[in-house]
């Protein structure tokens, strides 16, 4: 997939906007979309909306949104509800080739089939009887009102793929039930629409969850009913909450926007959603581009694998410490920071979270409430005495050679008074680096005891 000559590959993300994201569904837009980024090619998101009854503009809004603050942006965007005309030529298509076939059992009568056939020690597979009908037949169900649903007519045959995460894999689809593509209402499956999107988009690659295998073998035998090759498929392993248990969209699992609000980083999400379950280290990232490098589909692991929040927690504070002043500028102006590169150095350091720059803020500007011991007062106003005139970033060390004889004190004795009149606090950024922010005028207020 990485070779120079290889075409430039176009990939998908195809949520149903059924529910917030969550991430899982992260992990499966990740491995798309920064490998078209690696490989220069296109990212499509595409919304997989043909089921009108649980699909809402809110959710596919919020989709975007939380894509968006993954930093995702697609080069394409395409919603299935709008590409009926697509879907209904190809139907046609298929009913010409004999491929989809009228069926009329309610789900009733496919519930009393399934039944029987495992009484009998059968796999409760539709048994095609529908194939059997006579126009006749057809005419009186559909004069008694029953509209068909369709089904595709399965070869029953062994299909064959070379999966990128799971090597080698083949799937009898006489042992399946042929699926339903179009719904008693006409609707379509996602099944074929996606399939003709595929191939009508071009797509090269699709990769998706493992809980879709079994679509492959169905999909595979539709692109080829349609006259076309499928893509290359990668199915990665699923994401589970910590207890073990699947992750739902519709219970509102782990979902990027309740991640956000929690004050997770949305590159540490990106990290975990993508370097979790697989045989890599989970190390934070600066930006995208170094995580796309680090995908490999050879490496990632069959088995599910566990989603852990204390660990997102500890990669957010890991990337806020690697993260550069023009990754975080505006969101530290909406946080009320008017601190610039040389306040971000000195704090970033010190963050679990992004807002606890606020706090450091505080500090800097003030009015800070300064912890002056008793016995350390008359210390403090030596040390303020000693203030340097020349105010730049290497005052901490100029003033410290001064107070260190002054005082004649050393180590923890010297530190802490310092620490604590400047910042009010006991531990903290590098005073190296926060007095030059704090200003000589506060500083020497805070050391005699003073708000300031
Ligand atoms: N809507 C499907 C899903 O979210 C898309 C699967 C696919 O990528 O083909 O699981």
């Amino acid at each position: 997939m990485s070779q120079n000559s290889a075409p430039r590959p176009i990939l998908r993300f195809a949520p149903s906007p059924t529910g917030l994201l969550h991430v899982g569904n992260a992990r499966t837009a990740l491995y798309n979309a920064l490998v078209a980024r690696r490989e220069d090619g296109t990212f499509i998101l595409r919304y997989d909306d043909t089921d009108t009854a649980r699909s809402t503009a809110e959710f596919a809004e919020a989709i975007a949104e939380d894509l968006a603050w993954l930093g995702l942006a697609p080069d394409r965007v395409e919603h299935q509800s709008k590409r009926l005309a697509l879907y209904d030529a190809s139907v046609e298509r298929l009913k010409a080739s004999g491929h989809l076939y009228p069926a009329y059992e309610s789900e009733e009568e496919l519930e009393a089939k399934r039944l029987s056939r495992r009484r009998r020690g059968l796999p409760p597979i539709y048994d095609r009887a529908a194939l059997a009908l006579t126009p006749a037949q057809r005419a009186a169900f559909e004069a008694g009102g029953r509209s068909p649903h369709w089904r595709f007519r399965l070869d029953g045959r062994r299909v064959e793929w070379v999966d990128l995460v799971r090597g080698p894999q083949h799937i009898e689809t006489g042992a399946l039930s042929d699926p339903v593509l179009i719904r008693a209402d006409g609707s379509y499956l996602y099944t074929l629409t996606s399939v003709i999107d595929d191939i009508d988009m071009g797509v090269t690659h699709v990769v998706r969850g493992e809980d879709h295998v079994t679509n492959t073998a169905v999909q595979t035998e539709i692109f080829e009913a349609l006259g076309a090759r499928p893509p290359v498929f990668a199915h990665h392993n699923l994401l589970t909450l910590p207890s073990g248990e699947g992750l739902s969209k519709r219970l509102g699992h782990l979902s990027l926007r309740a991640l956000r609000e929690d004050g997770e980083e949305a590159l540490a999400v990106a990290a975990l959603a993508v370097l979790t379950g697989t045989s890599m280290a989970v190390e934070p990232v600066a930006d995208l581009d170094t995580l796309a490098a680090r995908i490999d589909f050879s490496k990632i692991s069959r088995a599910p694998a566990r989603f852990d929040p204390q660990e997102l927690a500890a990669l957010t504070g890991a990337t806020l410490h690697l993260l550069p002043y023009a990754a975080v500028g505006e969101r530290l102006a909406a946080l009320g920071v008017a601190g610039g590169e040389d306040f971000w150095l000195a704090v970033r350091g010190n963050l679990a979270r992004l807002a606890d720059a606020a706090g450091w803020w505080r500090v800097v500007e003030g009015p800070v409430a300064p912890v002056v011991a008793a016995e350390d007062a008359a210390f403090l106003a030596q040390a303020a005495g000693l203030l340097p005139e020349i105010w730049d970033g290497e005052v901490y060390a100029r003033w410290i050679a001064s107070v260190k004889p002054a005082s004649g004190r050393a180590g923890r004795a010297l530190f802490h008074p310092l620490r604590f009149a400047l910042t009010g606090q006991e531990s903290g950024p590098e005073l190296k680096a926060l007095l030059p922010l704090i200003g000589r005028e506060k500083a020497r207020a805070r050391l005699l005891g003073q708000a300031a």
